[in-house]
């Protein structure tokens, strides 16, 4: 399938490199192709970043079928551009894809688009330290249709925004809320789906615990509320007594890249790195024992956030406010790798030419 090229008349200014933030400014262009049932993917384009009209009964207002994905491209010292294993959220969206009823994508021929769209909108990755251009893959049921079934045609997009330094001050650790009440995903649920709906779901108790005075919620899972499953929109890791814990993926915890090249990476330094449930109980035990090393989130937003308490039932676990050893070693290596200052041992990096 090709891909028709339109290219804007209209540049728009760009932001200052500055105060980018998170996710509030967009590039010239975005990518869009539809499906229909009998045809499958076609109509691929890169057009002029621009609203796309729906009727009021698009099946996505009503029903949520919606998913999307979250990835970076970066820009080198010596002005290359480049994205961190993007197969994987191809291939992850399809995961997705099949969960929620939806048409897979070809792997390649996406990547090729994002490929494509980062370099004509090159112009908009910034350069300075710790900033990215974030690459927002997604597809939307569209028939205009109320009944409860899966749609026959969907609009897959990517849109890029230029996005600021996660620690503009430096990394430093953040206060987690353990969440008693609200779960994120249950077994059986969408959970490891990066679906819309689990993020709407979400939202209370992230409001409640920035009520409190935190930054994120720890989730719990859904049937005991016993065991830890992640932090916010990050899987999260733990040093105990040495060894590195991680909750096992169950199908409610959502397979994270960065929680996958975390692992790779500890097990290649000859780390003892364990995927397995771990519990409040154990956790707080472990503190109590004074053998809770390091605690850190990862995602693709921040690579790395150490955390530096967590409130759990009224108790504290305090893990002081300085980066972790290990936490801060796992960030620059990943960085590192991204930005091209550090050796791709593992082949974790596709150049866009
Ligand atoms: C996207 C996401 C993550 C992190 O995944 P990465 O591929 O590492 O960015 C973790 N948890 C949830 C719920 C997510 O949606």
């Amino acid at each position: 399938m090709e891909i028709t090229i339109e290219k804007t008349t209209s540049p728009k200014t760009k932001p200052d490199q500055n105060a980018l933030g998170f996710g509030k400014y967009f590039t010239d262009h975005m990518f869009i192709m539809d499906y229909e049932k009998n045809i499958g993917w076609h109509n691929a384009k890169i057009i002029p970043y621009q609203p796309i009209p729906l009727d009021p009964a698009t099946a996505v207002f009503h029903y949520g079928q919606a998913i999307f994905e979250g990835l970076k491209a970066y820009r080198t010292d010596d002005n290359r551009i480049l994205l961190f294993r993007p197969s994987k959220n191809m291939e992850r969206i399809n995961i997705t894809n099949q969960r929620m009823c939806m048409p897979d994508v070809d792997v390649d021929f996406c990547v090729n688009a994002i490929k494509e769209i980062v370099r004509i909108d090159q112009d908009w990755i910034p350069s300075a330290p710790g900033t990215a251009l974030y690459i927002r893959p997604f597809i939307i049921a569209t028939d205009p249709y109320l009944g409860v079934r899966a749609s026959q045609t969907y609009k897959f997009m990517i849109i890029l925004s230029p996005v600021g330094a996660y620690y503009p001050q430096g990394m430093n650790p953040v206060n987690i809320y353990v969440e008693p009440d609200y779960v994120r995903a249950v077994r059986g649920g969408t959970g490891d789906a990066k679906t819309c709906g689990n993020y709407a779901a979400s939202l209370k108790a992230q409001e409640r615990a920035a009520e409190k005075g935190y930054v994120q919620v720890l989730w719990l899972d859904g049937v005991e509320k016993k065991y830890i499953e992640e932090v916010g929109s990050m899987n999260v890791f733990f040093k105990i007594n040495g060894e590195i814990i991680t909750p096992a993926l169950g199908g409610s915890i959502l397979p994270g890249i960065t929680r996958a090249s975390v692992i790779h990476l500890l097990k290649a330094w000859g780390l003892t790195v364990t995927e397995r449930k771990i519990s409040m109980d154990e956790l707080y035990q472990a503190y109590q024992s004074g053998i809770l090393e390091e605690a850190f989130g990862t995602g693709t937003a921040a690579v790395i956030s150490p955390i530096g308490e967590l409130s759990w039932n009224g108790e504290n676990i305090e893990l002081g406010k300085e980066v972790g050893e290990l936490a801060k070693k796992v960030y620059d290596t990943i960085t590192g790798i991204q930005t091209g200052k550090v050796e791709d041992a593992f082949g974790w990096i596709v150049e866009v030419e």
